[in-house]
C-alpha cells in the first residue's frame, strides 16, 4: 500500500479501518466521455443580423434581448455582438455590402456596425421590425440579414478562429461546452486517484461475498463522503441564472467595443464567470421529493462539474485561511452488495430490480439520514417479501450501516463518491443522478445494459458468434447519463482499469 494510501485508511474511522484489507490492487481512473464529447459538435443554426451606427448599438442589443430573453443559450454568448463591416468572414462582407446603403458604410472611416441579433428561430421576424423601425437613425434603410452561425461554443481557440473566418467572430471562453472543464477533471483525478483503489477494493469485497452468500450477483457499491476543509457550501454557489446571463452579455458588448476601440485585442473574456454559462440546467425533479434540494446553481457548481476554473486555486487558499494542518477526509457512508436473488427464485427470472448495488447503497443512506433526524420510525408492513432488500444482509454492510452518517445534512447523496464494480443500468443511473452523487467510479463496462458510458454500443457485445438466442440485444448509443446538458445534475465519472484484479463476471445481458 501506498503512503498516501496508508494516510487514508489510517484517517478512517475504526470500523471502516476493519474492513480494509491489507493488499490493495490498484487501478488506474480514465474520465468517462459525455455524449457532446463523441458526438459532432458543429451545429448550425440561423441567426438575424443588423447594421446601425455605432451609437444606436445599445437601442438595438436592447430590442433583440427582449426578443430573445434572458436564456443564455439564445443570446449566443460565444458570438461576438458587433462587427466592424471591415471583420465581417469576407463571404459576408461581399454579399452586404452590395444591399441598400452598403457601399457607404463599408468603406474605411464608417462608424457603422454589424449586430448579430439572435437566433432565427426565437425572435418573430415582424416583431424585430416594428422594433428596429422605432430607432432613429436606421429607420429609413432598415437591413435585416440571415446569417448561419454555430449554436455551441467552440471548444478550442483554433475552432473559434475557423468559426470566425466561416461565420461570425467567435469567441472562445477556455471552456467545454463538451463536458466538465479538462483542468476540473485533471484536478478531480488527482485527487480520486490517491484512494479510489482501496474503495473499488472494498466494493469487490463485498461483490463476492454477496455471490459467495446466494444473495446476488457479484456486483458491489461503495459510497464515500470526502471532506475537503474550508470548502463550504455557502462559498461555492451564489449569482442566479439571470446574473450569469446578464454578466455574459454585458461581457460581450463590452469586450466587441473594446476591440473596436483596439484593446483587448486577444478577445479574451474569461474574467467572466461564463464557465458555468451554456450550461446552467432546468431544475424540474424537485417536485418529487420534499426533501431540500440544493438550490440549482448551487448544485451546479456543487457537482464539480463545472467550478469556476479560472481560479484553480480558490480553495487551497480557503483552506489555509482557516486551518494550515486541516487535512482532507474521507469516510464510508454506505457498502452494499447485489441482493437481486434473495428471497427470489432463480429460474427464467432476473432478480430483484430494486435489489441492485447502487439502489441499496443510496437506500442505505436515506436511512441514515432518516435517522439522525431522529424522526419516528414509520411501523414496518406486514409483508412476506420484502421489495426493497435495503437492510444490511452481510457482515460489512452491517458494520457500515451502523456506524452514524459522517455529515447528515444536505439532500440524499450530495457531493458523495460512489465506487462500482459495474457500470449501473439505465434504472440505477438515473437513480445515482437523482441522488445528487457527485461522482462516479465503476470497473467493468457494461455494453449492453449500462447507462453511463456514452460510446456506441454494438448489437455484438454478448459474444453470441451468430445472433443472440435472446434475439436482437443492445446496441444503440450509449447513453452517457453522468453528463447530459438536458438532466439537472452533472457528476464526474471514471472507469478503474486494472489489470491485476480478477474480473468480476456477469452476463453480458445483465442489468447491473
Ligand atoms: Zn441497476
Amino acid at each position: 500500500m501506498s503512503d498516501s494510501m496508508k494516510e487514508v485508511v489510517e484517517s478512517l474511522d475504526p470500523v471502516s479501518r476493519r474492513l480494509v484489507p491489507p493488499n490493495i490492487d490498484l487501478g488506474a481512473l480514465v474520465p468517462l466521455k459525455t455524449t457532446l464529447e463523441l458526438r459532432d459538435n458543429l451545429s448550425l443554426g440561423l441567426a438575424y443580423v443588423t447594421r446601425a451606427p455605432t451609437r444606436l448599438t445599445n437601442d438595438i442589443v436592447t430590442i433583440a434581448r427582449a426578443l430573445a430573453g434572458d436564456d443564455a443559450a439564445k443570446n449566443l454568448p460565444h458570438l461576438r455582438r458587433c462587427s466592424k463591416p471591415s471583420d465581417l468572414p469576407p463571404h459576408l462582407k461581399s454579399e452586404f455590402m452590395n444591399e441598400g446603403n452598403g457601399r457607404a458604410i463599408h468603406t474605411g472611416k464608417s462608424n457603422w456596425l454589424y449586430i448579430l441579433l439572435g437566433p432565427k428561430d426565437e425572435m418573430p421576424y415582424d416583431e424585430l421590425l416594428r422594433g428596429l423601425v422605432n430607432v432613429d437613425g436606421i429607420r429609413d434603410d432598415i437591413f435585416i440579414g440571415i446569417i448561419p452561425v454555430p449554436l455551441l461554443a467552440p471548444t478550442s481557440q483554433v475552432q473559434a478562429n475557423m468559426w470566425s473566418q466561416q461565420f461570425w467572430q467567435t469567441v472562445y471562453r477556455k471552456n467545454n461546452p463538451l463536458g466538465p472543464h479538462p483542468s476540473n477533471i485533471c484536478r478531480t483525478t488527482s485527487v480520486v486517484s490517491r484512494d479510489a483503489s482501496i474503495w473499488m477494493t472494498l466494493a469487490h469485497q463485498i461483490a463476492k461475498k454477496s455471490q459467495k452468500a446466494g444473495f446476488g450477483e457479484p456486483i458491489g457499491a461503495v459510497i464515500i463522503k470526502r471532506t475537503v476543509p474550508g470548502k463550504s457550501e455557502a462559498a461555492r454557489g451564489s449569482g442566479s441564472k439571470e446574473d450569469f446571463a446578464k454578466a455574459d452579455e454585458a461581457a460581450t458588448i463590452s469586450t466587441s467595443l473594446e476591440l473596436m476601440n483596439g484593446d483587448g485585442a486577444t478577445g479574451d473574456t474569461t474574467t467572466t464567470d461564463s464557465d458555468s454559462l451554456d450550461n446552467v440546467p432546468i431544475e424540474h425533479v424537485a417536485a418529487e421529493t420534499n426533501m431540500t434540494i440544493p438550490e440549482t446553481t448551487n448544485g451546479v457548481e456543487g457537482s464539480n462539474t463545472y467550478e469556476d476554473s479560472t481560479k484553480p486555486d480558490s480553495h487551497e487558499s480557503d483552506t489555509s485561511a482557516l486551518d494550515p494542518e486541516a487535512k482532507e477526509t474521507t469516510q464510508i457512508v454506505a457498502i452494499a452488495a447485489d441482493a437481486r436473488w434473495h428471497q427470489q427464485t432463480k429460474t427464467g427470472q432476473t432478480g430483484n430490480p430494486m435489489a441492485h448495488a447502487a439502489l441499496r447503497a443510496i437506500s442505505m443512506v436515506a436511512q441514515k439520514l432518516v435517522r439522525a433526524e431522529d424522526r419516528a420510525k414509520s411501523e414496518p408492513g406486514i409483508m412476506d417479501f420484502e421489495t426493497f432488500q435495503d437492510k444490511p444482509l452481510l457482515q460489512d454492510e452491517a458494520l457500515v450501516f451502523e456506524a452514524e452518517h459522517p455529515c447528515p445534512d444536505g439532500y440524499l447523496c450530495h457531493e458523495l463518491e460512489l465506487y462500482l464494480t459495474h457500470e449501473p443500468c439505465t434504472m440505477c443511473a438515473m437513480a445515482i443522478l437523482h441522488s445528487r452523487m457527485g461522482r462516479i467510479v465503476f470497473r467493468h463496462r457494461m455494453p449492453l445494459t449500462g447507462g453511463m458510458s456514452s460510446e456506441d454500443r454494438g448489437h455484438d457485445l454478448c459474444g453470441a458468434s451468430e445472433l443472440c438466442d435472446r434475439g436482437p440485444c443492445g446496441g444503440g448509443q450509449g447513453l452517457g447519463l453522468h453528463w447530459r446538458k438536458e438532466l439537472n445534475w452533472s457528476m464526474l465519472g471514471w472507469e478503474w482499469e486494472t489489470d491485476d484484479v480478477e474480473r468480476l463476471t456477469v452476463d453480458p445481458h445483465l442489468h447491473a
